[in-house]
Order: C-alpha cells, then structure tokens, then sequence
C-alpha cells in the first residue's frame, strides 16, 4: 500500500515567524499520524530555511513551491533546486496551475522544473488539472493526460518513481466547490493508467494527491478513494488545527 503524503501549500501566505510557529504547532500535533502519513508544508522561499530549521527532529518536511531548471546564472528573481536542498526541502512543487495560468508556466517547463529537483536529489510533486470550461467541454482526461505525459516526458522509472502527481482541478481551487469523491477518483485512476504506460510497476508505488478546497470535513472521504494517496491543501493548511484534522484523515 502507498504511505498518504499531505503536503500544505502555503502559496504567498506567512512571514519568517509566523512560519516557524506554524510548524512547530503542526511538529507538536501530528500525534499518531507521525511516520504514518508522509507529511509536507511549502512556505513562501523567504521562510524556507527557517520552517525547515523549526522542522528538523520532527515528521514535517519541506518543500519548495517553484524552481528553476538551470543550475545557476543570470535568472533574476529565480531559485535553483541545489538552493532548495540547501535550505532544507525535500520536495518541490511543480505546475501549479497558478504558475501555468498567472504565470505562464508551459508543460515543457514543467518537465524540466521535475528534471532539475530530481537532479538536485528532490522530488517534484507535479500538478496537473483542467480549467472549467475544459471540464465543460468533456476535455478533463484529453487535458490531464498531455500534461502528465509532457510534464515527465523522458523521465527513467527510477526517476518516475520519486515522482507525485498531484491532481488539482482548478475550478475546485480556493472556490470552497470539491470534487466529489468519485469525480477525484475518476481522473485519479486515468492518472495511474497513464503513469503504468510510462513506468511499468513503479508505476503502483507513485502518490496522486488530490487538490482542491481540501477541509476537515472532505478530505477522509476522498483519501479513501483507491488511487487518492493524498492531498495538496491551500487554504485549509494555513491554520494548524485544520491541517492536523486532514492529515489525520488520511490514517
Ligand atoms: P485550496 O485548498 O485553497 O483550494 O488550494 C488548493 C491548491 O491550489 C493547493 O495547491
């Protein structure tokens, strides 16, 4: 059985200090769920080092919500994976649909963003989701699939093997509208019919989390979908009480 993996996303949300309080409230709570389910929180890259200092003992990891592809250079206002390591990740994000749609994020970047963690020794969690109108349209698995395949073209079964997809339809993002359970599960099982194309067996030991409005109140029933391994939670991880009561939805 795949071991759940929660990780909160903080976005452009916590100053240095209020990171480091927020970890050591999720550090000192995570009772039962500790080394049960894999847990992770992405701060903003200013309270990086500091969360990840406040973490250090503890089942909380880190994770980064961006990267850059090159190793270093003149990339203003970029971060490079080594930089993350060194900061203290373990994880970063990748394909937000925030990134792709405010941002401009393509799949080809995607998929080198992936390749650069991975090369840094990180895993990338990789989100993948349709619009709206996509999913109006009928287009949900023709969208996930091109950004599954492109976003980790080329990558090695070892390498695929670090890898979680995590499927975020953007209309479930911060509108309070969740998938239900059986929509998640739906395009969660496509996810892992594309994933068994691309790396055979290592295929089964990869985690899709869902994301998307993501509660207390919500987030048992869709972990206990078949292919749901987990979540990745905006709003809902930015207050301890709220993303203990998630992460102990997934035992
Ligand atoms: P919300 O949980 O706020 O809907 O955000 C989901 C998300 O985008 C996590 O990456």
């Amino acid at each position: 059985a795949r071991t759940k993996f929660v990780c909160g996303n903080w976005k452009m949300h916590k100053t240095v200090a209020e990171a480091v309080q927020l970890v050591k409230e999720l550090a000192a709570g995570l009772g039962d769920a500790a080394g049960k389910v894999q847990v992770a929180v992405a701060p903003p890259f200013t309270a990086l080092h500091a969360a990840a200092q406040a973490a250090a003992g503890s089942a909380v990891e880190v994770a980064g919500q961006d990267v850059h592809w090159e190793v270093q250079g003149a990339f203003t206002g970029e971060v490079s994976a080594a930089m993350l390591a060194e900061a203290g990740c373990r994880h970063g994000i990748v394909g937000h649909s925030e990134r792709r749609q405010l941002f401009g994020e393509t799949d080809e970047a995607v998929r080198r963003k992936a390749g650069a963690l991975l090369a840094a020794g990180l895993a990338p969690i990789v989100c993948v989701g349709e619009t709206l109108a996509e999913r109006e349209a009928g287009r949900t698995l023709e969208v996930v699939d091109r950004q599954v395949r492109q976003g980790l073209a080329g990558l090695d079964a070892g390498a695929l093997g670090r890898v979680t997809v995590a499927y975020e339809p953007v209309w479930a993002i911060g509108t309070g509208k969740t998938a239900t359970a059986a929509q998640a599960q739906e395009v969660h099982a496509a996810i892992r019919k594309i994933l068994r194309d691309l790396g055979g067996s290592v295929s089964d030991a990869i985690r899709i989390q869902y994301g998307g409005s993501v509660k207390p109140e919500n987030a048992q029933e869709l972990m206990s979908q078949p292919d749901v391994d987990g979540a990745l939670v905006g709003g809902a991880s930015l207050k301890a009480k709220d993303f203990l009561a998630i992460v102990k939805g997934a035992l």
